[in-house]
């Protein structure tokens, strides 16, 4: 991957007093002659007068410790970026196949049953998310729409490549989630000319090195970025990059004005009417509500939420993502399933895929919690929905014994003569390693083998296919598996389904 660009930028850290940048209107877009190649890539030189976005912006004295001295380094007012591919999914599907560029499209959930992704245009045509894809068959022949059933491997290495993009502009990033992260760029924005520019050149680069849209909302707290994402979304003249942190205040407080409350990231639906109910209706009525009673009314979630409007960082990066206190695996099944056998294959695909990711977190399980459904959406037929949680007698991260456990359970609570719609497994009392409680019996042989099977299954699943090894208990050629008709090819992930050229 590319380096930084090797202009010197101006010291900033030792700026004691400067003047605060004079705020324009917006961020000049960055000047056409932006580098071409990430190797040759340089910063244009600032042509303008007015100071530019990567002067300090430091932290007012009031808020300095009384130590502070005229030597001593300013701090900077942290900067962050919210990076987010437009239509994820729908994009994704769209590098490799261009033609679809402008087609009306939606990607399906699990099974082909609702919309998980909507291109613009089928936004445009009212397509909520979550929409069944039964209900939208009229719109479909009317307008074209194409749908596609959904393709994980491909969005999940489609991510990755995009955060490989973003690691070339700092070392505070946080990956929050498949399509969008964080950036913390106050000290490296400078390289770019500023946080505006580097917006520009980041979108630029993801889109040449992945094919991928994306916006970039800058702030001076993590909230600020989120909510600049979302304008820069909905107004094409900011063309994809919205940095709230360069304007005046009172550009600030329109922007504000002219968002619902509701979308402000950590604002729920619930919060919101309550909010509504108050007066504030808007981004502006929120981060100018009086703190104190925001605070005794919501708590302190909200109160955060609004000094995060205000300019002020609460919320700091999460370098790695927490450690999942529990790993579910359920799926829907592609037709009705009634036979034990098959429900055995199904759970042992559960235990498969949750013990690898177990594994991958360093995580030990202590129990097991397995559940079976019926459909609950057709009532005339019988509706059975058992569940059993089992401790084990050790915890354990081998797939084999959770499946034996699991399969153990399953037949306990399994009745004939229903049709199951569902089954699912959860992993719980997850604890690491150094927590783990051995029987004084074992002398640690037994488990020793276990986790050099478990290494090797991993290393070869690695390589080969994250099922090319899996317990015998999975099936040969499983006939309950989800429905997914039009799923476009791994092309990758997988050797046999690279793209080809025409
Ligand atoms: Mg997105």
């Amino acid at each position: 991957m590319a380096s930084l660009p090797p202009s010197t930028p101006p010291t900033t850290t030792s700026v004691k007093l400067s003047p605060q940048p004079k705020p324009k209107a917006q961020d000049k877009a960055p000047s056409k002659a932006k580098p071409a190649t990430k190797s040759t890539a340089k910063a244009p030189e600032p042509t303008n007068t007015s100071p530019p976005d990567y002067w300090p912006t430091v932290a007012p004295v009031s808020s300095r410790a009384p130590s502070d001295s005229l030597l001593q380094p300013v701090p900077l007012l942290p900067v962050f970026a919210l990076v987010d591919v437009n239509n994820f999914y729908v994009s994704c599907e769209r590098v490799f196949k261009p033609s679809l560029q402008n087609t009306p499209m939606v990607v399906l959930s699990n099974n082909d049953g609702c919309a998980v992704a909507r291109s613009a245009e089928v936004k445009a045509l009212g397509v909520k998310m979550g929409q069944p894809w039964f209900q939208m068959q009229k719109l479909a022949k009317e307008h074209g729409i194409v749908a596609y059933s959904s393709n994980y491997a491909l969005y999940g290495d489609m991510s990755e490549r995009v955060v490989n993009v973003l690691t070339d502009y700092t070392p505070d990033l946080e990956v929050y989630s498949i399509d969008e992260s964080f950036l913390r760029i106050e000290t490296t924005m400078h390289l770019w000319n500023g946080a505006t520019p580097m917006g520009h050149h980041v979108k630029e680069q993801v889109m040449r090195h992945t094919g991928l849209p994306v916006c970039v909302g800058l702030g001076h707290s993590k909230t600020m970025a989120k909510l600049a994402n979302h304008i820069a979304k909905k107004n094409p003249q900011f063309n994809g990059v919205c940095n709230l942190a360069h304007i005046t205040q009172e550009q600030r407080d329109t922007w504000y004005q002219s968002v619902a409350v509701s979308e402000v990231w950590g604002v729920g639906r619930q919060i919101s009417a309550q909010l509504h109910d108050i007066g504030i209706h808007t981004v502006y009525d929120l981060a100018s509500a009086p703190i104190k009673k925001i605070r005794s009314q919501f708590g302190v979630v909200l109160e955060r939420i609004v000094k995060e409007l205000q300019g002020q960082s609460c919320l700091a990066l999460e370098d790695l993502p927490p450690t999942k206190q529990q790993i579910m695996s359920s799926l829907s099944f592609g037709r009705p399933v009634t036979e034990l056998s098959e429900l055995k294959e199904a759970v042992a695909w559960h235990i498969h895929s949750a013990s690898a990711k177990l594994r991958a977190q360093g995580s030990f399980a202590g129990a097991i919690y397995v559940f079976l459904q019926t459909n609950r959406y057709k009532p005339n037929q019988s509706q059975y929905h058992p569940c059993l949680a089992t401790a084990l007698l050790e915890p354990t991260q081998d797939t084999l014994q959770l499946t034996q456990q699991a399969i153990a359970s399953l037949e306990k609570i399994f009745k004939p003569n229903y049709c199951y719609k569902k089954t699912g497994i959860v992993l719980l009392d997850l604890q690491n390693k150094a927590h783990q409680q051995t029987s004084f019996l074992d002398d640690g042989a037994a488990q020793q083998q276990s986790e050099k099977a478990m290494v090797l299954m991993d290393q070869i699943n690695q390589k080969f296919g994250k099922n090319t090894l899996r317990s015998a208990a999975t099936g040969i050629r499983p006939g309950w598996k989800t429905k997914s008709e039009n799923k476009s090819p791994n092309y990758t992930t997988s050797w046999k389904e690279l793209p080809e050229v025409k």
